[in-house]
Protein backbone atom coordinates (compact mmCIF):
# COMPACT_ATOMS: atom_id res chain seq x y z
CA UNK A 1 0.00 0.00 0.00
CA UNK A 2 1.18 3.42 -1.10
CA UNK A 3 2.16 6.40 2.11
CA UNK A 4 1.46 9.81 1.19
CA UNK A 5 4.27 10.44 3.37
CA UNK A 6 4.20 14.33 1.64
CA UNK A 7 0.61 14.60 2.59
CA UNK A 8 1.04 13.83 5.79
CA UNK A 9 4.23 16.10 6.25
CA UNK A 10 2.10 19.07 5.62
CA UNK A 11 -0.05 18.12 8.54
CA UNK A 12 2.92 18.99 10.72
CA UNK A 13 4.38 22.92 10.13
CA UNK A 14 7.76 22.26 12.32
CA UNK A 15 8.73 19.70 9.55
CA UNK A 16 8.94 22.61 6.69
CA UNK A 17 11.11 24.99 8.21
CA UNK A 18 14.29 26.53 7.33
CA UNK A 19 17.23 26.24 10.25
CA UNK A 20 19.13 29.20 10.99
CA UNK A 21 21.87 27.95 8.65
CA UNK A 22 19.44 28.08 5.63
CA UNK A 23 19.21 24.13 6.01
CA UNK A 24 16.21 22.34 5.56
CA UNK A 25 15.45 20.86 8.82
CA UNK A 26 15.61 16.91 9.00
CA UNK A 27 14.12 15.65 11.88
CA UNK A 28 15.76 12.50 13.18
CA UNK A 29 15.12 13.10 16.70
CA UNK A 30 11.82 11.43 17.19
CA UNK A 31 12.90 9.16 20.07
CA UNK A 32 13.94 11.98 22.46
CA UNK A 33 10.57 13.67 21.08
CA UNK A 34 8.27 13.77 18.10
CA UNK A 35 6.92 17.14 16.11
CA UNK A 36 2.99 18.29 16.29
CA UNK A 37 0.27 18.16 13.83
CA UNK A 38 -1.59 21.21 13.25
CA UNK A 39 -4.78 19.83 14.93
CA UNK A 40 -2.69 19.02 18.12
CA UNK A 41 -1.35 22.55 17.70
CA UNK A 42 -4.67 24.00 17.65
CA UNK A 43 -6.62 21.90 20.14
CA UNK A 44 -4.28 23.55 22.89
CA UNK A 45 -4.88 26.76 20.81
CA UNK A 46 -8.47 26.40 21.57
CA UNK A 47 -8.72 25.04 25.03
CA UNK A 48 -6.47 28.14 26.54
CA UNK A 49 -8.79 30.85 23.68
CA UNK A 50 -11.71 29.82 24.49
CA UNK A 51 -12.44 27.12 27.45
CA UNK A 52 -9.68 27.89 30.22
CA UNK A 53 -11.14 26.36 33.00
CA UNK A 54 -10.29 24.66 36.24
CA UNK A 55 -11.60 21.07 36.18
CA UNK A 56 -14.31 18.77 37.77
CA UNK A 57 -15.06 21.84 40.18
CA UNK A 58 -17.56 25.08 39.02
CA UNK A 59 -20.57 24.98 37.74
CA UNK A 60 -19.97 27.82 34.67
CA UNK A 61 -19.95 26.89 31.79
CA UNK A 62 -16.26 27.05 30.79
CA UNK A 63 -15.51 24.79 33.54
CA UNK A 64 -18.02 22.37 31.61
CA UNK A 65 -16.50 22.88 28.65
CA UNK A 66 -13.04 22.07 30.17
CA UNK A 67 -14.06 18.95 32.18
CA UNK A 68 -15.36 17.40 28.79
CA UNK A 69 -12.76 18.07 27.13
CA UNK A 70 -9.96 16.97 29.58
CA UNK A 71 -12.37 13.64 30.37
CA UNK A 72 -13.28 12.86 26.24
CA UNK A 73 -9.57 12.97 25.53
CA UNK A 74 -8.85 10.39 28.62
CA UNK A 75 -11.55 8.25 26.88
CA UNK A 76 -9.79 8.74 23.40
CA UNK A 77 -6.47 7.92 25.00
CA UNK A 78 -8.30 4.67 26.53
CA UNK A 79 -9.59 3.46 23.07
CA UNK A 80 -6.11 4.35 20.98
CA UNK A 81 -4.46 2.08 23.56
CA UNK A 82 -7.11 -0.45 24.09
CA UNK A 83 -7.62 0.24 27.46
CA UNK A 84 -11.82 -0.78 27.02
CA UNK A 85 -13.51 -2.81 30.06
CA UNK A 86 -11.78 -2.80 33.45
CA UNK A 87 -8.70 -0.85 32.42
CA UNK A 88 -8.56 2.71 33.06
CA UNK A 89 -6.22 5.36 31.95
CA UNK A 90 -4.47 7.64 34.77
CA UNK A 91 -3.16 11.10 33.50
CA UNK A 92 0.91 12.10 34.44
CA UNK A 93 3.48 13.68 33.34
CA UNK A 94 4.82 11.68 31.19
CA UNK A 95 6.02 7.54 30.67
CA UNK A 96 8.33 9.03 33.45
CA UNK A 97 5.70 10.03 36.08
CA UNK A 98 3.87 6.59 35.32
CA UNK A 99 6.53 4.21 36.12
CA UNK A 100 7.21 6.76 39.45
CA UNK A 101 3.33 6.19 40.56
CA UNK A 102 3.66 1.99 39.92
CA UNK A 103 6.75 1.96 42.03
CA UNK A 104 5.82 4.34 44.74
CA UNK A 105 2.36 3.03 45.15
CA UNK A 106 1.98 -0.07 44.43
CA UNK A 107 5.93 -1.07 45.13
CA UNK A 108 6.02 0.74 48.29
CA UNK A 109 2.80 -1.45 49.46
CA UNK A 110 3.10 -4.63 47.63
CA UNK A 111 7.32 -5.17 47.76
CA UNK A 112 8.83 -6.57 50.76
CA UNK A 113 12.49 -7.61 52.04
CA UNK A 114 13.27 -11.20 49.43
CA UNK A 115 11.26 -9.85 46.96
CA UNK A 116 12.60 -9.16 43.35
CA UNK A 117 11.91 -7.20 40.20
CA UNK A 118 13.01 -7.89 37.37
CA UNK A 119 13.50 -5.52 34.36
CA UNK A 120 15.89 -6.24 31.49
CA UNK A 121 19.75 -4.63 30.27
CA UNK A 122 18.14 -2.33 27.83
CA UNK A 123 16.10 0.04 30.22
CA UNK A 124 15.50 3.48 30.28
CA UNK A 125 16.35 4.86 33.46
CA UNK A 126 12.55 5.42 34.03
CA UNK A 127 11.97 1.97 34.25
CA UNK A 128 15.23 1.73 36.47
CA UNK A 129 15.47 4.36 39.13
CA UNK A 130 11.91 3.96 40.47
CA UNK A 131 12.17 0.55 40.68
CA UNK A 132 15.84 1.20 42.65
CA UNK A 133 14.40 3.92 44.88
CA UNK A 134 11.35 1.19 45.61
CA UNK A 135 13.83 -1.44 46.33
CA UNK A 136 15.96 0.60 48.69
CA UNK A 137 13.17 1.66 50.54
CA UNK A 138 11.63 -1.87 51.11
CA UNK A 139 14.53 -4.37 50.88
CA UNK A 140 13.55 -5.82 47.24
CA UNK A 141 15.97 -6.35 44.67
CA UNK A 142 16.48 -5.31 41.40
CA UNK A 143 17.23 -8.32 39.09
CA UNK A 144 18.26 -7.55 35.47
CA UNK A 145 17.85 -10.26 32.23
CA UNK A 146 20.48 -10.28 29.82
CA UNK A 147 20.83 -9.31 26.10
CA UNK A 148 21.79 -11.68 23.42
CA UNK A 149 24.57 -9.92 20.85
CA UNK A 150 21.78 -8.81 18.62
CA UNK A 151 20.38 -6.41 21.43
CA UNK A 152 17.34 -8.98 21.84
CA UNK A 153 16.34 -9.83 25.06
CA UNK A 154 18.06 -13.15 26.07
CA UNK A 155 14.90 -15.22 26.73
CA UNK A 156 16.44 -18.18 28.89
CA UNK A 157 17.88 -15.71 30.83
CA UNK A 158 15.04 -13.82 31.50
CA UNK A 159 13.12 -17.50 32.19
CA UNK A 160 16.38 -18.43 34.34
CA UNK A 161 15.97 -14.96 36.43
CA UNK A 162 11.62 -15.51 36.91
CA UNK A 163 11.26 -17.31 39.74
CA UNK A 164 8.76 -17.15 42.81
CA UNK A 165 10.23 -14.50 44.25
CA UNK A 166 9.64 -12.15 41.28
CA UNK A 167 7.02 -9.77 42.21
CA UNK A 168 7.34 -7.74 39.24
CA UNK A 169 8.24 -7.72 35.78
CA UNK A 170 8.92 -4.11 34.51
CA UNK A 171 10.12 -4.22 31.17
CA UNK A 172 10.30 -1.48 27.82
CA UNK A 173 8.53 -2.50 24.74
CA UNK A 174 11.00 -1.09 22.48
CA UNK A 175 14.25 0.51 23.46
CA UNK A 176 14.97 3.81 23.03
CA UNK A 177 18.96 2.62 22.26
CA UNK A 178 18.87 -0.71 20.49
CA UNK A 179 15.13 0.12 18.62
CA UNK A 180 14.91 -3.64 19.75
CA UNK A 181 11.01 -4.71 20.24
CA UNK A 182 10.42 -6.89 22.99
CA UNK A 183 7.85 -9.82 22.52
CA UNK A 184 5.80 -8.39 25.36
CA UNK A 185 2.79 -11.11 24.85
CA UNK A 186 5.15 -13.76 25.68
CA UNK A 187 7.01 -12.29 28.85
CA UNK A 188 3.62 -10.96 29.79
CA UNK A 189 2.39 -14.72 29.56
CA UNK A 190 5.23 -15.90 31.56
CA UNK A 191 5.03 -13.10 34.05
CA UNK A 192 1.48 -13.91 34.46
CA UNK A 193 1.61 -17.37 34.91
CA UNK A 194 4.69 -17.07 38.01
CA UNK A 195 2.00 -14.74 39.31
CA UNK A 196 3.68 -11.56 39.11
CA UNK A 197 2.54 -7.86 37.94
CA UNK A 198 3.58 -7.06 34.31
CA UNK A 199 4.53 -3.62 34.12
CA UNK A 200 5.29 -2.27 30.43
CA UNK A 201 7.61 1.00 29.78
CA UNK A 202 5.83 1.83 25.71
CA UNK A 203 7.15 5.06 25.67
CA UNK A 204 8.66 4.17 22.74
CA UNK A 205 6.58 1.83 21.12
CA UNK A 206 3.60 3.87 21.51
CA UNK A 207 4.80 6.13 18.38
CA UNK A 208 5.26 3.52 16.42
CA UNK A 209 1.50 2.49 16.54
CA UNK A 210 2.18 -1.26 17.07
CA UNK A 211 -0.55 -3.10 17.63
CA UNK A 212 0.03 -5.22 20.61
CA UNK A 213 0.59 -2.97 23.77
CA UNK A 214 -3.12 -3.54 24.64
CA UNK A 215 -3.22 -7.61 23.61
CA UNK A 216 -0.34 -8.53 26.39
CA UNK A 217 -1.54 -9.42 30.04
CA UNK A 218 -0.54 -6.26 31.38
CA UNK A 219 -1.20 -4.53 34.76
CA UNK A 220 0.77 -0.95 33.93
CA UNK A 221 1.37 0.26 31.03
CA UNK A 222 3.28 3.69 31.06
CA UNK A 223 3.38 5.90 28.40
CA UNK A 224 4.12 10.07 27.07
CA UNK A 225 1.76 12.15 25.00
CA UNK A 226 5.11 13.99 23.20
CA UNK A 227 6.38 10.82 21.93
CA UNK A 228 3.14 10.33 20.63
CA UNK A 229 2.68 13.84 18.57
CA UNK A 230 1.28 15.48 21.36
CA UNK A 231 2.42 18.04 23.88
CA UNK A 232 5.22 17.54 26.40
CA UNK A 233 4.01 17.36 30.21
CA UNK A 234 1.69 14.61 29.47
CA UNK A 235 1.46 11.06 29.74
CA UNK A 236 -0.71 8.21 30.80
CA UNK A 237 -0.41 5.24 33.20
CA UNK A 238 -2.69 2.75 32.06
CA UNK A 239 -4.08 0.28 34.46
CA UNK A 240 -6.63 -1.86 35.81
CA UNK A 241 -9.34 -0.21 37.16
CA UNK A 242 -9.13 -2.78 40.52
CA UNK A 243 -5.70 -3.05 40.77
CA UNK A 244 -5.68 0.77 40.81
CA UNK A 245 -7.94 0.79 43.60
CA UNK A 246 -6.51 -1.42 45.44
CA UNK A 247 -3.18 0.85 45.54
CA UNK A 248 -2.89 3.87 47.94
CA UNK A 249 -2.69 7.55 46.36
CA UNK A 250 1.33 9.10 45.95
CA UNK A 251 0.30 12.64 46.04
CA UNK A 252 -2.33 14.60 48.45
CA UNK A 253 -4.54 16.99 47.52
CA UNK A 254 -7.86 18.58 45.83
CA UNK A 255 -9.75 16.39 43.70
CA UNK A 256 -8.31 13.26 44.38
CA UNK A 257 -10.54 12.94 48.00
CA UNK A 258 -13.63 11.81 48.47
CA UNK A 259 -14.31 13.86 52.23
CA UNK A 260 -11.25 15.31 54.16
CA UNK A 261 -11.33 15.75 57.98
CA UNK A 262 -8.68 16.85 60.99
CA UNK A 263 -9.10 13.02 61.65
CA UNK A 264 -8.73 11.37 58.43
CA UNK A 265 -9.43 11.57 54.39
CA UNK A 266 -11.21 9.05 52.53
CA UNK A 267 -10.13 8.94 48.21
CA UNK A 268 -11.77 8.56 45.53
CA UNK A 269 -11.45 5.73 43.32
CA UNK A 270 -9.07 5.40 39.91
CA UNK A 271 -8.17 7.44 38.26
CA UNK A 272 -8.57 10.58 40.34
CA UNK A 273 -7.07 9.71 43.19
CA UNK A 274 -4.14 9.69 41.54
CA UNK A 275 -4.74 12.99 39.96
CA UNK A 276 -4.00 15.31 42.99
CA UNK A 277 -4.38 18.91 42.07
CA UNK A 278 -4.60 21.18 38.99
CA UNK A 279 -3.89 18.68 36.09
CA UNK A 280 -2.31 19.80 32.92
CA UNK A 281 -5.80 20.22 31.23
CA UNK A 282 -4.39 21.95 27.98
CA UNK A 283 -1.89 18.93 27.71
CA UNK A 284 -4.12 16.15 28.15
CA UNK A 285 -7.07 17.80 25.92
CA UNK A 286 -4.05 17.95 22.91
CA UNK A 287 -2.75 14.45 24.12
CA UNK A 288 -6.33 13.76 22.69
CA UNK A 289 -5.59 15.54 19.12
CA UNK A 290 -3.21 13.42 19.03
CA UNK A 291 -4.86 10.37 19.31
CA UNK A 292 -7.42 11.39 16.83
CA UNK A 293 -4.45 12.24 14.38
CA UNK A 294 -2.52 8.62 14.98
CA UNK A 295 -6.17 6.93 14.39
CA UNK A 296 -6.51 8.59 10.61
CA UNK A 297 -3.07 6.91 9.70
CA UNK A 298 -3.14 3.63 8.61
CA UNK A 299 -1.10 1.66 10.78
CA UNK A 300 -0.15 -1.08 8.98
CA UNK A 301 1.16 1.59 5.83
CA UNK A 302 2.91 3.64 8.58
CA UNK A 303 4.63 1.03 9.61
CA UNK A 304 5.59 -0.84 6.34
CA UNK A 305 7.34 2.76 5.75
CA UNK A 306 9.07 2.87 8.83
CA UNK A 307 10.78 -0.13 8.43
CA UNK A 308 11.75 0.56 4.38
CA UNK A 309 13.03 3.47 6.09
CA UNK A 310 14.88 1.73 8.76
CA UNK A 311 16.26 -0.70 6.19
CA UNK A 312 17.52 2.33 4.44
CA UNK A 313 19.31 3.49 7.13
CA UNK A 314 21.05 0.71 8.16
CA UNK A 315 22.15 -0.43 4.41
CA UNK A 316 23.61 3.04 4.11
CA UNK A 317 25.67 3.44 7.47
CA UNK A 318 26.94 0.00 7.03
CA UNK A 319 28.50 1.63 4.24
CA UNK A 320 30.26 4.29 6.45
CA UNK A 321 33.99 2.92 7.17
CA UNK A 322 34.66 2.25 11.19
CA UNK A 323 30.74 2.71 11.95
CA UNK A 324 29.46 0.34 14.20
CA UNK A 325 25.09 -0.15 14.87
CA UNK A 326 24.11 -1.12 17.64
CA UNK A 327 21.06 -3.67 17.74
CA UNK A 328 20.17 -5.49 14.89
CA UNK A 329 17.08 -7.74 16.41
CA UNK A 330 14.37 -9.04 14.16
CA UNK A 331 11.52 -6.76 15.63
CA UNK A 332 12.82 -2.92 15.85
CA UNK A 333 11.41 0.86 16.07
CA UNK A 334 13.04 2.86 13.13
CA UNK A 335 15.81 3.75 15.65
CA UNK A 336 20.00 3.50 14.74
CA UNK A 337 22.29 4.14 17.10
CA UNK A 338 26.12 3.94 16.50
CA UNK A 339 29.36 4.72 17.14
CA UNK A 340 32.52 5.08 14.70
CA UNK A 341 35.64 5.07 15.80
CA UNK A 342 38.11 7.60 16.20
CA UNK A 343 35.20 10.28 16.10
CA UNK A 344 33.14 11.60 18.85
CA UNK A 345 29.83 11.57 18.77
CA UNK A 346 29.43 15.39 19.57
CA UNK A 347 31.23 16.16 16.53
CA UNK A 348 28.93 14.24 14.47
CA UNK A 349 26.46 16.05 15.66
CA UNK A 350 27.49 19.51 15.17
CA UNK A 351 28.54 18.44 11.67
CA UNK A 352 25.25 16.98 11.00
CA UNK A 353 23.23 19.86 12.11
CA UNK A 354 25.50 22.16 10.19
CA UNK A 355 23.11 20.15 7.29
CA UNK A 356 20.03 20.90 9.34
CA UNK A 357 19.85 17.36 10.49
CA UNK A 358 18.81 16.57 14.27
CA UNK A 359 19.92 13.79 15.98
CA UNK A 360 20.62 12.75 19.74
CA UNK A 361 24.04 12.08 21.26
CA UNK A 362 24.48 10.30 24.67
CA UNK A 363 23.51 7.85 27.11
CA UNK A 364 20.19 8.38 26.26
CA UNK A 365 18.95 7.94 29.55
CA UNK A 366 20.28 3.80 29.44
CA UNK A 367 23.70 4.24 30.89
CA UNK A 368 23.67 0.86 32.29
CA UNK A 369 22.72 0.06 28.66
CA UNK A 370 26.13 1.92 27.27
CA UNK A 371 28.08 0.40 30.07
CA UNK A 372 27.59 -3.47 28.72
CA UNK A 373 27.96 -2.16 25.30
CA UNK A 374 31.35 -0.65 26.36
CA UNK A 375 30.44 3.03 25.07
CA UNK A 376 30.06 5.74 26.57
CA UNK A 377 28.18 7.67 24.43
CA UNK A 378 26.16 6.52 21.01
CA UNK A 379 24.67 8.62 17.99
CA UNK A 380 21.28 8.55 17.78
CA UNK A 381 18.85 8.26 14.47
CA UNK A 382 15.71 7.44 15.19
CA UNK A 383 12.55 8.37 12.72
CA UNK A 384 8.83 8.83 12.51
CA UNK A 385 6.37 7.59 9.75
CA UNK A 386 6.96 11.38 8.49
CA UNK A 387 10.06 11.16 7.93
CA UNK A 388 11.31 10.45 3.88
CA UNK A 389 13.71 8.28 2.16
CA UNK A 390 15.53 11.48 0.52
CA UNK A 391 16.23 12.35 4.54
CA UNK A 392 17.82 9.42 4.90
CA UNK A 393 19.98 9.60 1.97
CA UNK A 394 20.79 12.94 2.92
CA UNK A 395 21.63 11.95 6.05
CA UNK A 396 23.95 9.23 5.01
CA UNK A 397 25.84 11.75 2.62
CA UNK A 398 26.11 14.21 4.79
CA UNK A 399 27.66 11.60 7.28
CA UNK A 400 29.92 10.29 5.39
CA UNK A 401 31.51 14.23 4.19
CA UNK A 402 31.35 14.50 8.57
CA UNK A 403 33.13 11.00 9.01
CA UNK A 404 35.76 12.02 6.14
CA UNK A 405 36.06 15.99 7.75
CA UNK A 406 36.51 14.41 11.14
CA UNK A 407 39.11 11.36 10.64
N1 LIG B 1 11.08 5.00 28.67
C1 LIG B 1 11.74 5.06 27.51
C2 LIG B 1 12.07 3.77 26.80
C3 LIG B 1 12.10 6.28 26.97
O1 LIG B 1 12.77 6.32 25.82
C4 LIG B 1 11.77 7.47 27.68
C5 LIG B 1 12.19 8.77 27.15
O2 LIG B 1 13.02 8.90 26.30
C6 LIG B 1 11.08 7.36 28.88
C7 LIG B 1 10.74 6.11 29.35
C8 LIG B 1 10.71 8.55 29.66
O3 LIG B 1 9.79 9.34 28.97
P1 LIG B 1 9.47 10.82 29.46
O4 LIG B 1 10.77 11.54 29.51
O5 LIG B 1 8.54 11.34 28.43
O6 LIG B 1 8.82 10.70 30.80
Amino acid sequence: MSFDVEKIRKDFPALSQTLESGRKLVYFDNAATAQKPRSVIDAVCAFYSRDNANIHRSAHELAGRATRGYELSRAKIEKFFGAGGEYCAVFTRGATESLNLAACSWGLQNLKSGDEILVTAMEHHANIVPWQMAAERTGAKLVVAGMLGDGSLDMEDFKNKLSPKTKIVSVAHASNVLGTVNDIAAIGEMARQNGSVFSVDAAQSAPHMLDDISSAPCDFISLSGHKCFGPTGIGVLIARRSLLDSMPPYQGGGDMIENVSWRRTTFRPAPERFEAGTPNIAGAIGFGAAVDYMSGIDKTAARAHERALLERLVAGLSEIRGLRIFGSAKEKVAVASFAIDGVHPNDIASLLDADGIAVRTGHHCAEPLLTSLDEFSLTRASLAFYNTEEEVDFFIKSLDRAVKILK
